[in-house]
């Protein structure tokens, strides 16, 4: 039997396990001790998993900081996107209209699911980088009405882009409008306090910073909005009101729960907490970060982000320039090392990204830049430098 994951050293990798580090914004790369956690079966209706999913919403609500008791966590099954739907479905009236506020793919697929909804909304589209800015979003919000709801990303995991939150939060508070946060892939290691940022509601998932395995996602929301909530949804099973009523009222999920999967996010919380909670988690996979974009950089390779703009979760780098270097072969030759990259999500120029999330730290991001040097150097690859058009792409950023 493995010892549990302690970072003192070199940490327990997981290819001792035989398995690739994930180096992607989850699934990601999990503790022993998280996946020895669904080795037991519970029942969903009995009192141990109601327990459970009693203790995991606690220590989710005590993350945003509310000390104002205003605020409550409704875990809901499925990946993220459920959670956004069911969130958007359930807070913005039927006769509401949301501000879409999109630099990626996450954005986009926000209002596409307004769309799906049925319900109005309008768009802020920045492109692939550049981030939605306070005096914008209040010229927006001054020139329709109309508009009652916000939706921000907090990071946006396409590019990688940490967004700046309070200042959209500040600008949506002026005009008297309601923030709704996508805080996927930031909750848990990029402070949001409710006592500082004005928000509704936020929604995240049990496979990002966290570090559970994927399998559902929670809301965390006013207990005013969630009141407000009630006959509003569009869906049976994506309705946040009724599974925060019957939970409140029952101490269960409405439907099956994934009992591994909040097994598993528990004894999650439990480490996360033990790292030091977000302040801990956060300064982990900063240094993560630090120490892989140096490394990088090293050897050639450009961001596409400014430094100011750079999450400590997912950072993207242009390909090489060099006529020897393909994507696919190089991916291959890292998995081979241990590693599984991912690819980039841009319109304009190549691109691939490198998580800074999961079960691994500096040492291991040090491996990272090693195994891509040896991986250049089998390609025949001398200098990861990006062509022409990647820096004057990058050049727009300076706006
Ligand atoms: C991961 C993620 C989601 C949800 O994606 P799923 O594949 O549905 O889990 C939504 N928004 C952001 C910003 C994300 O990083």
């Amino acid at each position: 039997m493995l010892a549990e994951t302690k970072f003192a050293a070199e940490p327990l990798p997981s290819p001792a396990l035989g398995e690739p580090y994930l180096l992607t914004p989850g699934p990601l790369t999990t503790a022993y001790s998280v996946k020895q956690a669904m080795l037991r079966d519970w029942g969903s209706w009995d009192g141990d998993f109601r327990a459970m999913t009693a203790e995991m919403r606690a220590r989710l609500l005590a993350l945003t900081g509310d000390t104002r008791d205003e605020f409550d966590c409704v875990p809901m099954q499925g990946s993220g996107s459920f959670c956004v739907e069911a969130m958007l479905g359930s807070f913005v009236p039927k006769d509401g209209k949301v501000l879409v506020l999109a630099n990626g793919a996450y954005g986009l697929r926000a209002a596409q699911t307004m769309q799906y909804l049925g319900r109005a909304y309008t768009l802020i589209d920045k492109g692939d980088y550049l981030p939605p800015r306070g005096d914008e979003i209040a010229a927006a919000l001054d020139a329709d009405p109309a508009i009652t709801h916000v939706i921000a990303i907090h990071c946006e995991t396409s590019s990688g882009i940490l967004n700046p939150v309070a200042e959209i939060a500040e600008a949506v508070q002026a005009k008297g409008r309601k923030l709704l946060v996508d805080s996927m892939s930031a909750f848990g290691a990029v402070a949001l306090d409710v006592n500082d940022i004005r928000c509704e509601a936020m929604v995240s998932s049990a496979n990002k910073c966290i570090e559970g395995v994927p399998g559902f996602g929670f809301i965390i929301a006013r207990k005013s909005e969630l009141e407000a909530a009630k006959g509003r949804s569009h869906s049976l099973s994506l309705d946040v009101h009724a599974q925060w009523a019957h939970m409140n009222k029952t101490g269960q999920w409405r439907y099956t729960p994934p009992t591994h999967v909040v097994a598993a996010f528990l004894e999650a919380l439990r480490q996360h907490e033990a790292e030091g909670g977000v302040a801990g988690r956060g300064a982990r996979y900063v240094r993560n970060r630090d120490v892989m974009v140096a490394g990088m950089r090293g050897l050639g390779f450009e961001t596409l982000l400014k430094d100011r703009w750079l999450s400590p979760i997912i950072v993207t780098f242009f390909n090489p320039a060099h006529a020897n270097f393909a994507f696919d072969r190089f991916y291959e030759l890292m998995k081979d090392k241990g590693f599984i990259i991912y690819p980039g999500k841009l319109t304009v120029v190549d691109s691939f990204r490198v998580g800074c999330i999961g079960q691994m730290d500096e040492h291991v991001m040090r491996r990272v830049v090693e195994a891509a040097a040896q991986s250049l150097d089998e390609m025949g690859v001398d200098t990861a430098a990006p062509p022409a058009a990647a820096i004057a792409e990058r050049a727009k950023l300076a706006a």
